[in-house]
Protein backbone atom coordinates (compact mmCIF):
# COMPACT_ATOMS: atom_id res chain seq x y z
CA UNK A 1 0.00 0.00 0.00
CA UNK A 2 1.14 3.77 -0.56
CA UNK A 3 0.75 6.31 2.27
CA UNK A 4 1.15 9.50 0.74
CA UNK A 5 0.17 12.27 3.57
CA UNK A 6 -1.67 12.89 6.50
CA UNK A 7 -5.09 13.74 5.35
CA UNK A 8 -6.31 15.67 8.29
CA UNK A 9 -6.62 14.77 12.20
CA UNK A 10 -10.58 14.37 13.35
CA UNK A 11 -10.84 16.21 16.78
CA UNK A 12 -14.28 15.14 19.09
CA UNK A 13 -16.03 18.48 20.58
CA UNK A 14 -19.24 18.67 22.23
CA UNK A 15 -19.88 21.72 20.29
CA UNK A 16 -19.17 22.98 17.27
CA UNK A 17 -19.76 26.57 17.19
CA UNK A 18 -17.62 26.53 20.23
CA UNK A 19 -14.65 25.28 19.27
CA UNK A 20 -14.89 26.61 15.64
CA UNK A 21 -14.75 30.42 17.91
CA UNK A 22 -11.24 29.04 19.37
CA UNK A 23 -9.67 27.94 16.08
CA UNK A 24 -10.65 31.01 14.16
CA UNK A 25 -10.19 34.00 16.98
CA UNK A 26 -7.48 32.48 19.36
CA UNK A 27 -5.77 30.33 16.64
CA UNK A 28 -6.70 32.58 13.85
CA UNK A 29 -7.64 29.82 11.50
CA UNK A 30 -10.41 29.72 9.28
CA UNK A 31 -13.57 27.46 8.64
CA UNK A 32 -13.86 26.55 5.07
CA UNK A 33 -16.60 24.24 5.07
CA UNK A 34 -18.99 22.65 7.30
CA UNK A 35 -20.69 19.58 6.44
CA UNK A 36 -23.04 16.74 8.05
CA UNK A 37 -22.01 13.23 7.09
CA UNK A 38 -25.39 11.54 8.07
CA UNK A 39 -23.80 8.34 7.91
CA UNK A 40 -21.34 8.84 10.79
CA UNK A 41 -23.57 10.65 12.59
CA UNK A 42 -21.73 13.97 12.85
CA UNK A 43 -21.66 17.27 11.87
CA UNK A 44 -17.75 18.23 10.46
CA UNK A 45 -16.11 21.37 10.38
CA UNK A 46 -12.89 22.05 8.46
CA UNK A 47 -9.75 24.62 8.60
CA UNK A 48 -5.96 24.12 6.76
CA UNK A 49 -3.27 24.71 9.05
CA UNK A 50 -0.55 25.40 6.62
CA UNK A 51 -0.89 21.80 4.15
CA UNK A 52 -2.52 20.32 7.39
CA UNK A 53 -6.45 19.50 7.24
CA UNK A 54 -7.78 19.65 10.97
CA UNK A 55 -11.46 18.25 10.91
CA UNK A 56 -13.84 19.05 14.08
CA UNK A 57 -16.54 16.56 15.12
CA UNK A 58 -19.94 17.27 16.76
CA UNK A 59 -21.85 14.47 17.10
CA UNK A 60 -25.60 14.92 15.83
CA UNK A 61 -26.99 12.07 17.62
CA UNK A 62 -26.60 10.00 21.23
CA UNK A 63 -25.74 6.89 19.52
CA UNK A 64 -23.09 7.97 17.22
CA UNK A 65 -19.67 6.77 17.51
CA UNK A 66 -18.43 10.60 18.41
CA UNK A 67 -21.02 10.52 21.22
CA UNK A 68 -19.83 7.07 22.49
CA UNK A 69 -16.48 7.90 22.27
CA UNK A 70 -16.75 11.68 24.09
CA UNK A 71 -19.10 9.96 26.86
CA UNK A 72 -16.13 7.12 27.41
CA UNK A 73 -13.01 9.83 26.93
CA UNK A 74 -14.01 13.24 26.64
CA UNK A 75 -13.42 15.75 23.89
CA UNK A 76 -9.84 15.59 22.44
CA UNK A 77 -7.73 14.03 18.86
CA UNK A 78 -10.22 11.10 17.77
CA UNK A 79 -8.23 10.04 14.81
CA UNK A 80 -5.86 10.49 12.33
CA UNK A 81 -6.87 10.01 8.51
CA UNK A 82 -3.90 9.24 6.07
CA UNK A 83 -4.41 9.33 2.54
CA UNK A 84 -3.45 6.29 -0.09
CA UNK A 85 -3.70 6.40 -3.67
CA UNK A 86 -5.57 3.38 -3.35
CA UNK A 87 -8.18 2.26 -0.49
CA UNK A 88 -9.46 -0.96 -1.72
CA UNK A 89 -5.73 -2.35 -2.14
CA UNK A 90 -4.68 -0.87 1.03
CA UNK A 91 -7.73 -2.23 2.48
CA UNK A 92 -6.72 -5.64 1.01
CA UNK A 93 -3.22 -5.45 1.92
CA UNK A 94 -4.06 -5.01 5.39
CA UNK A 95 -6.54 -7.49 6.01
CA UNK A 96 -3.91 -9.92 4.75
CA UNK A 97 -1.31 -8.74 7.39
CA UNK A 98 -4.32 -9.17 10.30
CA UNK A 99 -5.24 -5.93 10.50
CA UNK A 100 -8.97 -5.25 11.85
CA UNK A 101 -11.06 -2.80 9.93
CA UNK A 102 -13.88 -1.15 10.97
CA UNK A 103 -15.18 -1.03 7.21
CA UNK A 104 -14.47 -3.81 5.29
CA UNK A 105 -15.42 -1.56 2.51
CA UNK A 106 -14.99 1.68 1.74
CA UNK A 107 -17.72 4.41 1.99
CA UNK A 108 -18.17 7.68 1.66
CA UNK A 109 -16.77 10.16 4.30
CA UNK A 110 -17.12 14.10 4.40
CA UNK A 111 -15.93 16.51 1.05
CA UNK A 112 -16.72 13.26 -0.84
CA UNK A 113 -13.55 11.12 -0.16
CA UNK A 114 -13.49 7.65 0.21
CA UNK A 115 -13.23 6.57 3.35
CA UNK A 116 -12.37 3.52 5.72
CA UNK A 117 -11.84 3.15 9.40
CA UNK A 118 -9.34 0.33 11.26
CA UNK A 119 -9.73 -0.68 14.60
CA UNK A 120 -7.80 1.02 17.62
CA UNK A 121 -7.21 -2.68 18.77
CA UNK A 122 -4.86 -3.12 15.81
CA UNK A 123 -3.52 0.25 15.52
CA UNK A 124 -1.82 0.58 18.81
CA UNK A 125 -4.91 2.72 20.47
CA UNK A 126 -5.02 5.42 17.69
CA UNK A 127 -8.34 4.79 15.69
CA UNK A 128 -7.19 5.38 12.34
CA UNK A 129 -8.72 6.46 8.99
CA UNK A 130 -7.59 5.92 5.43
CA UNK A 131 -8.92 7.98 2.81
CA UNK A 132 -8.37 8.42 -1.19
CA UNK A 133 -9.88 11.29 -3.41
CA UNK A 134 -10.84 10.01 -6.18
CA UNK A 135 -12.13 12.78 -7.73
CA UNK A 136 -8.32 14.21 -7.52
CA UNK A 137 -7.69 11.48 -9.75
CA UNK A 138 -10.22 10.21 -12.58
ZN1 LIG B 1 -11.88 11.86 9.46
Amino acid sequence: MKTTHIEHIGIAVRNLEDSIRFYEEVLGLKCYNIEVVADQKVRTAFFMAGQTKIELLESTSDEGPVARFLEKRGEGVHHIAFAVDNIEEALEHLTQKGIKAIDNKPRKGAEGLDIAFLHPGSTFGVLTELCEDKNKKR
